[in-house]
Order: C-alpha cells, then sequence, then structure tokens
C-alpha cells in the first residue's frame, strides 16, 4: 500500500467522480501501489448510493415486505391487529442505508490510503512529454480556494445525470427526476410516470405496493424494449393485476398545473385524454456529465451524445486518460462501472486486457424480479445464430409452491449445435441472484450439458436454471 505525506499533490492516479467507478477504481489502484486521489464534488457513492441504486433497493426491500404480509394469508397466518404502513420510517431506513454506505466506502478508501478531495475537478493541462506527471487537475471546492494536483494517469467518472426533454421540464416539485423521487419523505397519492425503461417500471412497481396510483406512460409500443418481451408481456400482466396502469404508444402533449395536481393531455395512437395526477415522475433516461472537465484541452473526444470515446482498454484519445462507467455510454448499470474501473487500472499497470461486455448481467427490481445476461433469442437469430430455447415456470418449481412465489419464469437460450450458454432472462423471486449462475456459465463458455450435469440442490429456486437448461433439448425432469 502506499505511504502518503498530507500534503502530497503529485500522484500516480487521480480519479474525478467518487461514483461506483471511480470509487472502485480508488480502491483497487491503492491496491495496486498506485499514489491515488480521488476528486468528487458531492457526496462519495455517486448516483448509486445516494440517488439510484441503494435508495430504490431500500424501497424495494420495504414494497418486497409488505407484500409478503399481503402473501401471508395463503400460509393460515392471520393477525388480530391492522397492519399499517409509516412511509416515514421507510424513508428513515432508506437514508440510513445510504449513510452507511458512504461511511463504510470512504473509511476504506482512507484505510488504503487514498487521499479525498471534496471539490470539483477539471482537467488544465496536460503534458505528453514528460513521464512523471502528465496531467495538471485543477480543483474548485465550495470555499472557492482553487488547488491544482498533477499526476501520471487520471480517470474520469463522473458518471451521468436524469435527461429531460424540451416537453418536460422538472420543476422538482410537482415534475421530478429521480433525483427527487429518492428523497421525498411524503408519497404522492396519484403519479404518473414518463418513460418505459428499468427505472421507470422499478418505481411504478414500488410505488404501486405503497398504495400510490401509478400510470406508466411510454411513448414507444413496448415498455423495457430491451428485454425478451414474452416474458415482459408477464410482468405487464403482473402489472395489470396488481393495478399499474400502462399506456404504450402514448405521448404526453401538455401540462397543466392546478391548484391541486397537475393535468396531462395524453396522445394514445390519436385518441386524445386527460389524467390528473399529484406528481410526475421524468424516467426518460440519462445524460453523461462530460461538460467542462477540461477534455477538448487535451484532446479527448465525445460522442454527439456527450458519452466520452474510448478504446478497450478505456482509455480516451488522449495517452494516460482514461474513462469509465455512465460517461462513457452502454449499460448504465453500477457494476458495469466497477468493471470499466477495474480495466482501465489493468491498462494503466500495463497488462493486456479488453472491455467485454457479453456478459453483463442485468436486473430489474420490481416486484417480482427481473434480470437478464446475453442475448434473447432475436437478438441471438439477428446475429446469425441458430438457438434452441428452453422454458421452465416458477409454478412447476418445487420451493416456489413451498414458498408461495410462483409467479413468473426462466428462460434459457443456446446455440443450437454447440450447446454453448448464449443467454437467459427469469422473471421472479430472486431472480437478481439467481442470474449469475448464467453469468458465469457464459464467462467460463460453458453449455446447456455443463449447467445440465452440475448437481443443484432441491429443493431450491436455482433447479429452474437447470430446468431451462435441460429443456433447450427437451430434457427437463419436472416440467408439466
Ligand atoms: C433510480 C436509479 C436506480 C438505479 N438502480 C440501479 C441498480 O439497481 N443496479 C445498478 O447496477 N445500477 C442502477 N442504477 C445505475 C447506477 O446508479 C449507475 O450506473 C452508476 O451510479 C454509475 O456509476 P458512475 O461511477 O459511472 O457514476 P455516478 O454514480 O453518476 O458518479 C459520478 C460522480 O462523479 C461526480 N462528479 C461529476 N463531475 C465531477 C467533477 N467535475 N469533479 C468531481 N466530481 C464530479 C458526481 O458528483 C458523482 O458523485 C440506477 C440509477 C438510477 C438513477
Amino acid at each position: 500500500m502506499p505511504t502518503l505525506d498530507a500534503n502530497a499533490t503529485d500522484f500516480d492516479l487521480i480519479i474525478l467522480g467518487g461514483g461506483p467507478a471511480g470509487y472502485s477504481a480508488a480502491i483497487k489502484g491503492s491496491l495496486q501501489g498506485f499514489r491515488v486521489a480521488l476528486v468528487e464534488q458531492g457526496r462519495i457513492g455517486g448516483a448509486c448510493i445516494n440517488r439510484g441504486c441503494i435508495p430504490t433497493k431500500a424501497l424495494w426491500g420495504t414494497a418486497v415486505a409488505l407484500q409478503r404480509l399481503k402473501d401471508l394469508k395463503a400460509h393460515g397466518i392471520k393477525s388480530s391487529g391492522k397492519f399499517s404502513f409509516d412511509f416515514a420510517v421507510a424513508s428513515k431506513r432508506q437514508f440510513e442505508i445510504m449513510d452507511e454506505m458512504v461511511s463504510t466506502i470512504r473509511a476504506r478508501m482512507i484505510k488504503l490510503g487514498v487521499r479525498i478531495f471534496s471539490a470539483r475537478g477539471t482537467i488544465s493541462k496536460h503534458d505528453p512529454t514528460s513521464k512523471a506527471a502528465n496531467f495538471t487537475v485543477a480543483l474548485e471546492s465550495d470555499d472557492k480556494t482553487a488547488h491544482s494536483l498533477t499526476s501520471r494517469f487520471v480517470l474520469v467518472a463522473t458518471g451521468s445525470r436524469p435527461a429531460e426533454s424540451p416537453v418536460l421540464i422538472a420543476d422538482h416539485k410537482l415534475v421530478v427526476t429521480t433525483d427527487d423521487i429518492v428523497l421525498f419523505e411524503k408519497l404522492p397519492k396519484r403519479l404518473a410516470i414518463v418513460g418505459g425503461g428499468v427505472v421507470a417500471c422499478e418505481f411504478a412497481s414500488i410505488l404501486n405496493k405503497f398504495g400510490v396510483k401509478v400510470h406508466l406512460l411510454e411513448h414507444s409500443s413496448q415498455v423495457l424494449s430491451a428485454m425478451d418481451q414474452e416474458v415482459v408481456s408477464k410482468l405487464m400482466e403482473y402489472f395489470d393485476e396488481d393495478g399499474v396502469k400502462v399506456l404504450t404508444n402514448t405521448k404526453v402533449q401538455i401540462l397543466a398545473k392546478l391548484r391541486s395536481g397537475i393535468k396531462l393531455t395524453l396522445d394514445t395512437n390519436g385518441t386524445h385524454s386527460d389524467l390528473t395526477v399529484d406528481c410526475v415522475l421524468l424516467a426518460i433516461g440519462r445524460k453523461p456529465n462530460s461538460e467542462h472537465l477540461g477534455l477538448e484541452t487535451v484532446g479527448a473526444q465525445v460522442s454527439p451524445r456527450g458519452h466520452i470515446l474510448v478504446d478497450e482498454k478505456n482509455e480516451t484519445r488522449c495517452r494516460g486518460l482514461y474513462a469509465a462507467g455512465d460517461v462513457v455510454g452502454g449499460q448504465t448499470l453500477a457494476h458495469k462501472a466497477w468493471y470499466d474501473a477495474i480495466i482501465a487500472l489493468r491498462a494503466m499497470s500495463g497488462e493486456e486486457c479488453r472491455t467485454n461486455y457479453d456478459t453483463v448481467p442485468g436486473a430489474i427490481f420490481t416486484i417480482p424480479e427481473m434480470a437478464a445476461v446475453g442475448l434473447q433469442p432475436d437478438q441471438a437469430r439477428q446475429r446469425g445464430l441458430k438457438v434452441s430455447i428452453g422454458k421452465f415456470e416458477y409454478a412447476e418449481n418445487a420451493q416456489a409452491m413451498c414458498t408461495g412465489k410462483i409467479r413468473g419464469m426462466v428462460k434459457a437460450v443456446i446455440e443450437r449445435d454447440t450447446g454453448k450458454v448464449v443467454g437467459c432472462t427469469i422473471l421472479g423471486h430472486d431472480a437478481s441472484n439467481l442470474i449469475s449462475e448464467v453469468a458465469l456459465a457464459m464467462h467460463a463458455g460453458l453449455t446447456a450439458k455443463d449447467i445440465g450435469d452440475t448437481i443443484h440442490p432441491h429443493p431450491t429456486l436455482s433447479e429452474m436454471v437447470w430446468e431451462s437448461f435441460l429443456d433447450t433439448q427437451g430434457l427437463s425432469v419436472h416440467k408439466k
């Protein structure tokens, strides 16, 4: 571990941004012997811990607990009293989890010798002729004390922020972004969610369990368009049963603020209707934080959508300047950001490495959950692969029946000729954990036979992964 003078200003690596990409790079960097400075303008943990993954999943945990209470009747469990739900307590719990995670990560970095600067960083100079200190980074902190640091490498991990459209602009009270809604201490009674992606579906499902009347408004013909549509249709059936109203092919044309609430004029396939709600949540994507970083000064380039252009080692067009996480685009996921950072760190230490996103799993924390890795059948066919598909329903699985979690299915995809695992989508209880087995199988280049030959414990949900891959060859044991 490197030892650093408390007043040091020269480092091996300066990281801009302390989210998943930035903090994981700081930890990895100091473990590999780099003198690391991490510059964060807000709170350590970035969007993930402070406005994204963790606050939403803390609320998701509460929603799952509420659902469990509703399911108790089937087990013969009755409570003599009435259950009540106090959102303020759930919200306090959410903030406690966030605080604990921030302080654990901060403490880990400090223990490893990472110098943390609370400031906004901009790359102000690059001297390619100097081997030791190529980069100068200017710091601007709240107290306006300008300061500068130098280093051999810089990693830009400045993340992303909620996108807005010219028609839909957040006022952060009635029209809010995901950054706002995770800080709510009181729930709206009626909510319209604009967008049909992962984040929109998660909020729809969680807030529905809290008793909020939710309308989800998607302008295209499909929600979760990047996912297997057979499985998504099943999730939409559950949304319908639970009372989440999903309107596809729907554009929000006008927003009119009323004395109490807000009126939306909708255009659904040319038919106009009005919807009055207390609040509108914009969940229409993310915008990379690539502006005002000094990238142009050093010759790094960005795409028309603002993502920093990097090669397979996550190095920009400027040698020694790397970028990772949401700011380089691709899947906006915390674990993809960790992965990006690790590749960049390996490249900095001279290791031969390149990014490969074929096995990045994704999880959607609706109730029930959905998770996927690899290619869906259509995507595989588009790449010229001949595929076989296997399916297994939660209602056919022993543990799912015993626990009463029978909503959902597993859909496995393999390459027909070789049996190689190509992808998998899971909808149902614990999908976010079950998907890791398939990600590992894909990473290791395994086949359906390898999964079929692996002994899975009984009775467990993991048997469904086994059964679905056996089913790709018609060999499932417990399929109805
Ligand atoms: C509602 C929501 C739910 C989500 N749920 C999940 C989930 O369940 N699972 C999952 O994998 N992903 C989830 N995500 C996505 C995940 O949060 C992001 O992919 C992840 O945070 C990206 O990490 P990052 O390090 O690239 O950037 P960020 O987390 O955005 O961090 C970037 C940091 O850089 C700082 N910064 C910016 N500019 C500067 C500068 N010039 N100087 C210093 N600091 C700067 C910012 O303050 C920020 O702290 C969710 C996102 C949202 C919005």
